[in-house]
């Protein structure tokens, strides 16, 4: 018999019976995500739009999973990590177990639950998406693991035995950061190299506070010092600091240096003054919220406060540039993306975030040229239509005949995603093969690139990709390497007692 204390799901009537498990109850409860800030609040700083969920509403949805025998989210995670099981100890209150079974698979899942696509991964395979809507396993993943930093269930790193190997990393990114961990877990003596003067890569100076506030990266940072990993800040290596020096420094190295040649925009006009990379624009922001003294975002350069602003893309990085103009007071800020909304390669998430808070879309449009004497002024705009689907089945697109309009712009920030830069060279190192695509070549299983002892990971092997795959490789080139090393030791013992 159904209790009349029970909740009723407002999507299907349905009332729960007072039997029922402590799972399943997507039947009766219904999906509630975390509550967002309101626009005009929001938009107003550069604090996380969504706010955390309390441990009811998180025991509550966590006990909407089905608890099915193929978990679709777990498959669909890259790191495979054990959500329906994390989710039922959540739904019964076993937060610190939850908690281990999460980090198990995990270096940083608070983030992640951040910042995760989730609608393309966990959530949007979700059995029970269809007709009920899925799990919220994103922000269920990130309440866990800030009720275990409150409750110091976050361990220090402490090694159960220290060894004499030592692991040099470049880029302190998500995918230099987690390797560094797991082989600091294991006793090696890890040092982490990177050109920027913080930690995180593009948690830090990529991504904005709104989605990812700086202080969750500065707690890990803090995390990962303490139980002894070694940072060298402003160590641009193939710079100052020669590859070659790393590699007889260490007994293994791994590049995990990211992508950051930014793609360009020809065309008349395109070499005006207030024609940006986006990632030169994000990191003058992220810099100026962090309290750094930034003279280009002091004389306006980077700064879009009173200027019409147009960002040109359709990713998470163009995403991330509307949202910080709003948050810059700029007088207009419009996305310009030569598809249409359906083919944005942005989060559908960011997308209505973005639209929310007053950003203008201008699909199926490209730019044609930029106006203006020395400074831009205006942009001219091709329409474009999507044409017949390739091979991959991605629909072409093409410009309509005499379609074209103009847009104030006095600030054009280009968001057009990012090339490997050329590491070989940058590196004094020809050996280091490379894909037609610029990212270095790997054996997929070890991880391993063309120079012995010397790995590869994240970003600069997949090309511009996500966080959770950064940790994913990351993860596993410290396991590879640590093959390799204690089979060099094995070795070297056995050589010895001869
Ligand atoms: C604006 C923006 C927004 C994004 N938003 C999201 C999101 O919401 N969700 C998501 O999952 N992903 C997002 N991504 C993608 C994600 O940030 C990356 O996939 C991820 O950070 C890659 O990790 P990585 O460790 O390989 O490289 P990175 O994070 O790029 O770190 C590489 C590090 O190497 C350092 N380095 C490079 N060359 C050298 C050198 N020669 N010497 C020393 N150090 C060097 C760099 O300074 C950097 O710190 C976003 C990316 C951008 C640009
Ligand atoms: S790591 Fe990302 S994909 Fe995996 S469960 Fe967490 S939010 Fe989902």
């Amino acid at each position: 018999m159904a209790s009349s204390n029970e909740p009723v799901n407002s999507a299907t009537g349905a009332q729960a019976p007072s039997a029922l498990p402590k799972m399943q109850r997507f039947i009766v409860q219904p999906q509630q995500t975390p509550a967002k800030r309101a626009v005009n609040e929001r938009a107003a700083d550069f604090d996380e739009i969504y706010r955390g969920f309390d441990a009811k509403a998180a025991a509550t949805q966590a006990s909407r999973c089905g608890q099915c025998g193929i978990p679709f989210c777990q498959i669909h995670c890259p790191l495979g990590n054990n959500i329906p099981d994390w989710l039922k100890l959540s739904a019964e209150g076993r937060l610190e177990e939850a908690y281990e079974i999460s980090a198990a698979t995990n270096t940083f899942p608070e983030i992640c639950g951040r910042i995760c696509p989730q609608d393309r991964l966990c959530e949007g395979n979700c059995v029970i998406e269809k007709g009920f809507e899925s799990v919220t396993i994103g922000a269920i993943e990130r309440h866990i693991t800030e009720t275990a930093f409150a409750e110091g269930w976050v361990r220090p790193i402490r090694p159960k035995r220290e060894r004499a190997e030592s692991v040099g990393i470049i880029g302190a990114g998500p995918a230099g950061l987690a390797a560094a961990e797991a082989l600091r877990q294991l006793g090696y003596q890890v040092t982490v190299y990177d050109r920027h003067d913080r930690v995180g890569g593009l948690l830090i100076y990529g991504i904005p506070g709104f989605k990812l506030e700086k202080s969750v990266v500065e707690r890990r940072t803090a995390w990962l010092i303490d139980g002894g990993i070694k940072f060298q800040l402003s160590a641009d290596i193939g710079g100052a600091t020669p590859f070659a020096e790393l590699r007889a420094r260490h007994h293994a190295v791994l590049i995990a240096t990211g992508v950051y040649k930014p793609r360009d925009i020809g065309g008349p006009g395109s070499g005006l003054a207030g024609i940006v990379p986006a990632l030169d624009y994000l990191i003058a922001s992220n810099r100026k919220g962090l309290g750094d003294d930034v003279p280009e975002f002091e004389s306006g350069a980077l700064n879009a406060a009173g200027k019409h602003v147009v960002v040109v893309g359709g990713g998470d990085t163009a995403m991330d540039c509307v949202r910080t103009a709003v948050r810059q007071n700029a007088a207009s800020v419009t996305c310009l993306y030569r598809r249409d909304r359906a083919n944005m390669p942005g989060s559908l998430r960011e997308v209505t975030n973005a639209e929310d808070e007053g950003v203008e879309f201008r699909w199926l449009a490209a730019p044609e040229a930029f106006l203006g004497d020395r400074q831009v002024t205006a942009l001219r705009a091709q329409r474009m239509r999507l044409g017949l689907a390739d091979a991959s089945g991605r629909q072409a697109i093409e410009p309509i005949d005499g379609g074209s309009f103009t847009l104030d712009a006095d600030l054009v920030i280009k968001a057009l995603g990012f090339d490997p830069e050329d590491l070989p060279d940058a590196f004094g190192q020809p050996g280091l093969t490379v894909t037609r695509w610029g990212t270095l070549s790997i054996n997929p299983t070890s991880f391993e690139t063309a120079l012995p002892g010397v790995y590869a990971a994240g970003d600069i092997v997949r090309g511009a990709s996500l966080v959770v795959w950064a940790i994913k490789d990351g993860r596993d080139a410290a396991a590879s390497i640590h093959r390799r090393l204690q089979a060099q030791a094995v070795s070297s013992m056995a050589t010895a007692a001869e």
